[in-house]
């Protein structure tokens, strides 16, 4: 195949850099949402370098076709999917660790590289990369600092953003910067790097991050408990989230999860009268006899049945195990889930309890609200029977009034996968006119001709 585009990249790049057979573009097509809207794409590009990277920015912006930057496409709301005739920026080749610093606190690293793989180098060196989204073992570093990925370790540690000192970027015309030194405080112009951070690849392309690496921290200890309502369980976890003990992973489960967890984890021992399972994690160094008891403590106090503690990282393991498995499960429990991200203050978590029993009562549908609840991000997910039209019809529109609900008790419809294009309808019920024009400003000052990821994150250009 050849086009104006598709010569001037290869006259510009190695010959397996581009790829146009329709074989081997079409499993680009989709991020991990697997059901967001998606186009043909005109060429895949797999860059090895900024200034590959670079040349394919300048002949987009020349050319006016739209590039879509991508990672390992783990997303799940379709920031990543093909669109019709872009270019596919695939930046998984692009994925050395260039340099880890003990001294200066920090990794230097290229886009492509998987945070489970950051995560093992720095801990060769008894250090440690924070952030911990549930696919780290695939999700690369472009693609959690431009989702700005959160994760089990974020009730103590942050967001991505929290870990990322500078970024190398290229802009939409093909200028290679760099936003920031990779000093741990500076306070020089605008927050660039924060600004890019979370912006789902329309305002540029990370091609190189400086991240925060921190101390080794001590091995894991957990207690996990399970509950008889719901309500305990949120209250549990609110007693220790306030407390003056931090965990380093407070994670809930309710009674939708359990059973889908005694379906696809039949061996978990769970009480038949269990409706909900939390578990709270300990990792410091000194003091985590106290954190336990302190956690376990409040388990009692909100009626827990069963409060079982974890001793080492193995046992936390399989104390987590209810946890890792929440999606399967989930699918278990009717052939269909959706997929949920919210985030409300921790304060509104039992009015979005509430609220949520509301909707599933009225409209006959099955809702789960498991997840971050040391964050209030929860991941609520309609169980259903694919097969059954209304009983799907019914989950979308659960779905829509879940977000609606979120944002009425002062939350987000995305704490942490994104807009992408799935949420795009929703991101004016939470942010005012003129801070959305503000952002298209942004926007348009960053990628004046609107070839970055147009319409996605924020819809418009
Ligand atoms: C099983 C599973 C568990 C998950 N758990 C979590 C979780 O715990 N927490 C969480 O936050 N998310 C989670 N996710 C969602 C997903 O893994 C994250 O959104 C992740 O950050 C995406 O990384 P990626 O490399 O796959 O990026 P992609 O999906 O390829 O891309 C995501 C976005 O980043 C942009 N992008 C990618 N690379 C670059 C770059 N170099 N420069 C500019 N833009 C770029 C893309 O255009 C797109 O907008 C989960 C997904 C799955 C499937």
């Amino acid at each position: 195949m050849t086009s104006p585009l598709i010569d001037r990249l290869r006259s510009l790049l190695p010959p397996d850099a581009v790829v146009t057979e329709p074989d081997a573009l079409a499993p680009g097509g989709q991020d991990m949402s697997r059901s967001a809207p998606s186009g043909v794409a005109a060429v895949l590009v797999r860059p090895r370098t900024t200034e590959q990277v670079a040349e394919v920015l300048r002949t987009a912006d020349e050319l006016q076709v739209p590039v879509v930057p991508q990672g390992a496409r783990s997303g799940l709301v379709g920031a990543a999917a093909a669109m019709e005739g872009a270019v596919l920026l695939d930046l998984s080749r692009m994925d050395r660790i260039l340099r880890i610093d003990a001294v200066d606190g920090v990794a230097v690293v290229q886009p492509g590289v998987v945070i489970a793989d950051l995560q093992r180098a720095a801990a060769a060196q008894g250090l440690f990369y924070a952030p911990d989204p549930a696919s780290a073992d695939r999700a690369t570093v472009g693609g959690t600092i431009a989702t700005n990925a959160g994760g089990m370790r974020c009730v103590k540690y942050g967001v991505t953003r929290d870990a990322v000192r500078s970024l190398e970027v290229v802009l939409a015309d093909g200028t290679v910067v760099r936003t920031r030194p990779a000093t741990a405080k500076g306070v020089a112009g605008l927050d660039l790097t924060s600004l890019i951070v979370g912006s789902e690849g329309v305002l540029a392309v990370v091609t190189e991050a400086t991240l925060a690496l921190l101390p080794a921290p001590g091995p894991s200890r957990a207690v996990a408990g399970t509950f008889r309502t719901v309500a305990d369980a949120i209250a549990a976890a609110g007693t220790i989230a306030a407390g003056p003990r931090l965990p380093s992973t407070l994670e809930f489960l309710d009674g939708v999860a359990l059973r889908g967890v005694r379906i696809v984890l039949p061996e978990i021992p769970l009480p038949a009268d269990a409706t909900a399972w939390l578990i709270a994690v300990t990792d410091v160094r000194e003091g985590a006899e106290e954190d336990l008891e302190s956690f376990a403590a409040a388990f009692r106090d909100h009626g827990a049945i069963t409060v079982a503690r974890a001793e080492d990282p193995h046992a936390v393991e399989d104390l987590f195990a209810a946890r890792r498995a929440l999606n399967p499960a989930l699918t278990a429990v009717r052939g269909g889930a959706t997929h949920g991200d919210l985030a409300v203050p921790r304060s509104q978590l039992p009015a979005l309890v509430e609220g949520a029993a509301e909707i599933q009562s009225r409209l006959g549908v099955e809702i789960s609200l498991a997840g971050h609840v040391g964050d209030g991000n929860l991941h609520p997910t309609i169980v259903f029977d694919p097969s059954d039209a209304a009983e799907a019809a019914a989950a979308r529109q659960a779905e829509g009034e879940l977000l609606a609900l979120a944002q009425t008790l002062g939350g987000t419809v995305a704490g942490e996968h994104g807009i992408g294009t799935l949420k795009l309808d929703a991101i004016a019920g939470e942010l005012a006119p003129r801070i959305l024009e503000l952002q298209h400003g942004v926007k348009a000052v960053f990628d004046p001709k609107g070839i970055l990821n147009p319409g996605r994150k924020l819809g418009g250009i």
